[in-house]
């Protein structure tokens, strides 16, 4: 019997594979990590046939662990680091160059000219982006115009272009399919996510032959199969989705208002839209939750760019703890943060600020100020930046937001949990497997191979692990957020400094 679902959840720094059973538990997880390039400064790189290499070998180390065969398995579904572009031969497979991974800031400049020729708004309105490095565009056009020959050769139709969940399903059916699904597709700055289509306007901008582009499939449908001899049997793929889009979805965020926040390295927020895009004010990304049959739900996204990685810097950076786990214990030694605010900008501002010149800023020190008082300032900083964020939602669309779903490594945290409670005035509530990007791309799956009849069928499978309500007075709250404002003016005029 076909029970089991498997998810390929492609990241930044690893390859995983999650097998579930159909309650959605999991059976046995494998992970292997792979080489991070760094040509040049700011420059991110990966080795696409690495990631293919290791994505199938925790395929099949997850199937050995479980004691499971590919005809147990009722569908892959794929979940995978969003942005990041790879371009191959039609004829081998093989990639002309290394896959630019979403962190490289090598077009910045092609960035900083489009804003110069006034055509950010443009692309925002087709798209739902900004003009940045990050997105796919500028990354493909740079490999089509750097790497020799590879404009002709693309116009021949003799190269295909893909973002990773493109390269994994096209190796995974032998060349057969060249697909992708609209989560991924919002993410390349070459796709209209009003008209859900390749847009032409952006492919003449960004002098990208269409011919070398995927298929857009919906996020929960049948891809097709994996060659035979990779599993000892055929398994079909049926359900592919970015990453945050997964973890969305696996968060059961299925209405208009729900939102989720992952503490990963990062933070990233989404919220489910509904059937319509919402245009943003305030600094959010508009893009593409999924597709199921022909109905598209769209998501707000913010990002906060240093979320968990400034615990990671109290241990390696300043060495005032000895493991992210420890910060929760150190910081409840204090009742507060003693006036100590932190500002973690090591790389900048994400939403709603965008200031790429901030830097980190700490304020409020005294003689008084002990290790704990950073500490436990680190974590107010994790949640005040996530409220921002959530404030920017709650302009944009006029929503309460009374409910935040979370997961990601930090969400471990409880008093990081109860603090992002009380600064927001939000219910958060945490699942009880926070795995859920791995699980989004396994449901969606699952949906695909009528494991599951239906969105209804998702819901009953969540299990709520805690919920922390607020618990700080009103005014308090009020006195927190404006403090926490001063210090983000206090980043950002000693980034404005840097100009004289
Ligand atoms: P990513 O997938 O982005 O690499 P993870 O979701 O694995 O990240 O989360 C790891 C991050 O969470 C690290 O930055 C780490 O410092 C942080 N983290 C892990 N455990 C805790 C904890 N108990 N309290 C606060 N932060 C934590």
């Amino acid at each position: 019997m076909k029970e089991y679902l498997m998810a390929f959840d492609q990241g930044t720094t690893s390859s995983r594979t999650i097998i579930f059973n159909k309650k959605g538990e999991i059976v046995a997880k494998a992970a292997r990590e792979f080489t991070q390039y760094f040509p040049e400064q700011g420059w991110v790189e990966h080795d696409a046939e690495e990631i293919l290499a290791t994505q199938l070998a925790t395929a099949k180390e997850a199937l050995r662990l479980a004691g499971l065969g590919a005809e147990d398995i009722a569908a892959i579904g794929i979940t995978n680091q969003r942005e990041t572009t790879v371009v191959w031969e039609r004829s081998t497979g093989k990639p002309i160059h290394k896959a630019i991974v979403w962190q490289c800031r090598r077009t910045e400049q092609d960035c900083t000219r489009l804003k110069q020729e006034g055509l950010e708004a443009v692309i925002r309105e087709k798209t739902g982006l900004a003009a940045d490095p990050y997105f796919s565009a500028t990354k493909l056009s740079w490999l089509l115009h750097h790497v020799d020959g590879a404009m002709a050769r693309a116009k021949a139709g003799e190269l295909l272009f893909g973002t990773i969940d493109t390269w994994l399903i096209y190796h995974l059916t032998g060349g057969k399919v060249h697909a992708t699904d609209p989560s991924n597709a919002a993410r390349t700055m070459l796709f209209n996510i009003h008209t859900r289509t390749w847009d032409d306007d952006l492919l003449k901008l960004f002098e990208v032959p269409r011919c070398m582009l995927p298929e857009v499939l919906p996020t929960a449908h049948t891809f097709g199969q994996t060659l035979p001899s990779l599993f000892g049997a055929p398994i079909i793929i049926g359900g592919v989705a970015g990453d945050q889009q997964a973890a969305l979805f696996g968060q059961c965020c299925f209405a208009a208002g729900d939102v989720k926040n992952t503490y990963g390295t990062g933070g990233f927020l989404l919220m489910n839209t509904g059937a319509a895009p919402v245009t943003s004010h305030n600094g959010l990304l508009t893009t593409i939750g999924w597709q199921i049959g022909d109905k598209t739900t769209y998501v707000l996204e913010g990002s906060v760019f240093i979320c968990g990685a400034a615990i990671q810097w109290l241990r390696d950076g300043l060495g005032i703890i000895a493991s992210s786990r420890e910060s929760a214990e150190i910081a409840a030694t204090v009742p507060d943060s003693g006036g100590v605010y932190f500002v973690p900008a090591f790389v900048g501002l994400g939403t709603p600020y965008w200031n790429a010149a901030a830097r980190g800023t700490l304020c409020g020190i005294t003689r008084g100020t002990t290790r704990a008082h950073i500490v436990r300032a680190a974590l107010d900083a994790m949640a005040l930046q996530t409220v921002d964020v959530v404030e920017a939602m709650r302009r944009d669309t006029g929503l309460e937001v009374p409910l935040l779903r979370v997961d990601g490594g930090a969400s471990v945290n409880d008093l990081l949990l109860q603090l992002q409670s009380d600064y927001a005035a939000v219910s958060v509530v945490r699942p009880a497997c926070i795995e859920t990007t791995a699980w989004g791309a396994a449901a969606l799956a699952g949906l695909t191979a009528g494991i599951y009849k239906d969105l209804s069928d998702l819901h009953a499978l969540t299990t709520t692990a805690s919920i922390f309500t607020p618990n700080i007075a009103p005014a308090t709250r009020k006195a927190h957020l404006a403090k926490w404002h001063k210090a983000i003016k206090a980043a950002e005029i000693f980034a404005e400094s840097e100009a004289f």
